[in-house]
């Protein structure tokens, strides 16, 4: 396992950590002047700055990124699945404009919460079978664009309305079912956060291969966690012990950033400065 005590230069941002105190200009700003070298944005703070500008700056920043936030929530009723696909497709055309290394999927849950104004519906299996539709769909025009998807499963608490693909095994088998080539277009992000309860992890993590983990997020789980959605922790500060998570992604060959992912009102709250020299702090002793 690589080590990260002495600098960060392993250091991903996804840019969501601090969407609260600036917008995506001004973080990758703050980026250049921590020497973080890696983002991860998200589609509303491009569209807020505008696509031209936020590539104009990332290329003049010289940052790589780690991925591109979000696609997905294919889960919808008849009548939206083609703004579905087109929204989906955008966010693909982004990715390869900005320079993106993939697209993050997140599935979307039931009907009603992924494409909000579709008919309601409690069929959590054919939300499933339609995420597989959607993404078989979608990779067809991700491999014309060479931008690799990258599905991340979330924690199941979240299934209803975010992600019906709520565990590893489940992720890896859509890459199979998909993409049974192996042809590195599609593959998994691991969010920590997610998936350091599974019982399976340690296996699923070395039956994904390097082909198949395409980005690794961190952040730590706060017990209690006072707000399933925005209350994530700073690494260190919960109970995911996560170097020997990182250990086994990287024991099948990953050599990309860790990325940190953190959803949190108090973060949100402290000046973007402290964030960012705690991320560097945290990354070297508890990533
Ligand atoms: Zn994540």
């Amino acid at each position: 396992m690589r080590d990260f005590s002495a600098d960060h230069r392993w250091l991903s941002l996804n840019t969501a950590t601090v969407r609260k105190q600036g917008d995506l200009l001004e973080i990758i700003d703050a980026c250049a002047r921590h020497g973080m070298r890696a983002i991860d944005p998200w589609r509303d703070q491009v569209a807020a700055v505008g696509l031209d500008r936020a590539a104009r700056a990332v290329r003049d920043a010289g940052l790589d990124l780690t991925g591109y936030c979000r696609g997905g929530m294919f889960v919808s009723d008849a009548a939206r699945r083609t703004e579905v696909r087109d929204d989906n497709r955008r966010a693909i055309d982004e990715a390869k404009a900005l320079g993106s290394s993939c697209v993050v999927l997140v599935a979307g849950g039931l009907p009603q919460y992924s494409r909000p104004g579709s008919a309601a519906s409690k069929d959590i299996a054919a939300a499933r079978g339609q995420v597989h539709d959607a993404i078989a769909e979608m990779l067809e025009y991700a491999r014309t664009a060479n931008m690799p998807l990258a599905i991340e499963p979330l924690h199941p608490a979240y299934a209803a309305d975010r992600a019906c693909v709520n565990t590893t095994r489940q992720a890896l088998d859509l890459c199979d079912a998909i993409d049974p080539a192996r042809t590195g277009m599609l593959g998994v992000a691991l969010d920590v956060y997610h998936i350091w309860w599974d019982a399976e992890l340690m296996a699923q993590i070395a039956r994904a291969g390097k082909d198949r983990i395409l980005a690794f997020h961190v952040c730590d789980w706060l017990v209690p966690t006072r707000d399933m959605l925005n209350d994530r922790g700073m690494m260190g500060d919960g109970i995911i012990d996560i170097k020997p998570i990182r250990a086994a992604v990287e024991a099948q060959g990953f050599a990309g950033y860790s990325e940190i992912e953190i959803f949190s009102n108090d973060w949100w709250s402290r000046p973007m400065d402290e964030v960012l020299r705690t991320c560097i702090e945290r990354h070297k002793t508890a990533v």
